[in-house]
């Protein structure tokens, strides 16, 4: 079953190049609303809506599958920053460490932090769900986009986004914000599905990740370079998700996540990565 989606809608579309290296060579992929760049392989959605048209699209029914939802999506990212290591940089950072939600949803994760003694900053694009964790959970958020709340420079430790870049129209400039806001050293972690999983590769056309609502499917090729010319070093990738719930016998799904995560070929990739001084950037990058 794939993941919940609104339909393209009638919003106004343009044709777009490589967000990753500029190309124009571009080839209909999987009979989709997607296109595969002959020049590096990203894999992304052509034409595609604009951002201002394409934000009406997390509404009052995206916030309800979003607080439906929000337990296991909270459980998901719990597992997969223990995976990449976050306990250890929890622990690096002194009394006042921030963190950064972009993509929050309801604030659950935002209140976890907060918890644990994080100053706490969603963003968020979805009003409901925004207000909703603001209003319930006593939290920060921004409603919007990140570019939108001009955070100052070197404002956060963490930043964190779990399953928001692949829905962005442009995903190089989104990172080249995260790296503004970020501080030196700190830790940028983002999750997203595998384009070149084995899922994806299994379900062809009928990938649950190849949906309307998704503008980008990265593979980890695509997201590392992306990451790397936008002043990040990577330090840990993991991925994960073998055979989606109600695919197979439990037995079977069991095996299959067991050995996606072992062959690094899961359904969904995290990366924590660090921001890289100023000098260590390439020109070209910036
Ligand atoms: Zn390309």
């Amino acid at each position: 079953m794939k993941t919940f989606s609104k339909s393209a809608g009638a919003e106004t579309v343009r044709e777009v190049v490589c967000a990753l290296c500029g190309g124009t060579d571009l080839k209909r992929w999987r009979g989709s609303l997607f296109v595969k760049c002959a020049g590096c392989g990203l894999v992304f959605q052509n034409p595609q809506p604009v951002e201002d048209e394409l934000v009406e699209r997390y509404d009052e029914e995206y916030f309800r599958y979003e607080a439906a939802n929000e337990a296991q999506f909270h459980g998901l990212m719990e597992l997969g920053l223990r995976d990449v290591g976050f306990d250890d940089v929890e622990r690096g950072l002194p009394a006042g460490r921030s963190f950064l939600d972009i993509g929050c949803a309801t604030g659950m994760l935002l209140s976890t932090m907060k918890r644990r003694g994080w100053r706490e900053q969603g963003v968020e694009v979805c009003r409901p769900a925004a207000e909703y964790g603001a209003r319930e959970r006593g939290v920060r958020i921004f409603v919007g986009t990140l570019d939108r709340a001009r955070f100052p420079d070197r404002s956060f430790d963490v930043v964190h986004c779990s399953h928001v870049i692949e829905h962005l129209t442009d995903p190089r400039a989104f990172v080249r914000e995260v790296a503004r806001v970020l501080a030196p050293g700190g830790s940028f972690i983002v999750t997203t599905p595998n384009v070149d999983g084995f899922q994806s590769r299994l379900f062809r056309s009928q990938w649950r990740s190849l949906i309307p609502d998704h503008m980008y499917l990265f593979s980890r090729k695509t997201l590392r370079r992306l990451l790397e010319e936008s002043g990040f070093r990577i330090l840990r990738g993991k991925t994960w998700g073998g055979l989606a719930v109600g695919t197979a016998p439990k037995p079977i799904k069991a095996a299959a996540d067991r050995l996606a995560k072992r062959l690094n070929f899961g359904d969904v990739m995290i990366y924590r990565c660090e921001r890289r001084s100023e000098r260590a950037v390439p020109a070209g990058a910036r």
